[in-house]
């Protein structure tokens, strides 16, 4: 039987539907509106397109956003300046810098001056290192995501084995880290693949859930996945043009060979991407919170 559709566009929308309710009563109790500062750096047309994402859902939700467009040439000095501003807003509760950054700008330096206390992406190392002992403030957004769209499509996650593919800082290792932990919508048995795996196959066909981003267009196969596995594809890989200009898009899987295989999958586009923005704004939500 054809796997079930895991569809990131309807459990999205339904966890935005929660946020506006939880950001009107928010308003109502404290008087307090989430605010999100995004910041922007050149025009490159994918950020472009995020940061406009971000910023509409953020207004439809009721929040108070800004939104700064620097420059491609913009110094990391006044980059950080923008930032200390924002940290020092009392209506900003989250910041959030659209990587990538340009070359004379050290990424790093910039995310470690996010107060992490607005650090509504999860980067900043106190984040990551809170999330690793199982004390997290906030969760990196895809990764956040990614255990929504699990926990709300009713997938055991207590003592399943998870694969993932890919071990990236933003996707492949804060997932395992999170799966890991001893905790409700965690507790999985968790192994991490990278290139550095001697045998993919041999690991990815073990799995109950099998998280894939590599940013490789179907690099998992059907004949790579174990019959009845639940299938999180994480991966956008843009193959070329549709016939009215659009980027046409697939993930990391196979979706047409392993939904025949597997009991539940998510579609690119419309499964994980839809639920990173969404994330962004619960992560607000939790930042405005945190100063009540
Ligand atoms: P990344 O930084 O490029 O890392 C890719 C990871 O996959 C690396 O750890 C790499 O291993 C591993 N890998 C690549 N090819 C592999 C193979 N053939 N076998 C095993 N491992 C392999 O990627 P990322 O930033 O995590 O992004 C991954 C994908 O997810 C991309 O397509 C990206 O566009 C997408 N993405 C989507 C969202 C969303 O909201 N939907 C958010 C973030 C990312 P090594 O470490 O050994 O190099």
């Amino acid at each position: 039987m054809p796997a079930k559709i895991i569809s990131g566009t309807e459990i999205a929308s339904r966890i935005r539907e929660e946020i506006k309710e939880d950001a009107a009563s928010l308003m109502e109790q404290h008087g307090i509106a989430p605010g999100l500062a995004t910041i922007i750096v050149g025009r490159n047309p994918a950020s472009v397109s995020y940061v406009t994402a971000k910023q509409k859902t953020a207004k439809d939700l009721g929040f108070y956003s800004v939104q700064e467009d620097l420059p491609e040439d913009v110094t990391e000095e006044r980059l950080l300046e923008i930032i200390e501003k924002y940290n020092n807003d009392p209506k900003i509760h989250g910041i959030l810098v659209q990587l990538p950054l340009p070359k004379q700008i050290n990424e790093n330096r910039v995310l470690y001056a996010i107060d992490p206390d607005k650090d509504v992406d999860g980067f900043h190392p106190t984040n990551v290192g809170r999330l690793m002992i199982g004390e997290a403030r906030f969760y990196p957004c895809t990764p956040y995501g990614i255990q929504h769209l699990l926990m709300r499509s009713g997938v055991q996650i207590d003592g399943a084995e998870v694969v993932i593919v890919g071990r990236s800082n933003i996707v492949g290792k804060p997932i395992a880290m999170m799966l890991a932990q001893k905790a409700k919508g965690a507790n999985a048995t968790v192994t991490l693949c990278h290139t550095g795996t001697r045998d993919l196959a041999f690991h990815t066909k073990r799995a109950d859930i099998l998280i894939v981003a590599a940013g490789r267009p179907k690099a998992i196969t059907a004949d790579m996945v174990k019959e009845g596995a639940v299938v999180i594809d994480v991966g956008v890989n843009r193959i070329g043009m549709t016939p009215e200009g659009k980027a046409k898009l697939c993930g990391d899987v196979d979706f047409d060979g392993v939904k025949e295989k597997a009991s539940a999958i998510t579609p690119v586009p419309g499964g994980v991407g839809p639920m990173t923005i969404t994330m962004l704004m619960l992560n607000t939500i939790q930042a405005a919170k945190l100063t009540i």
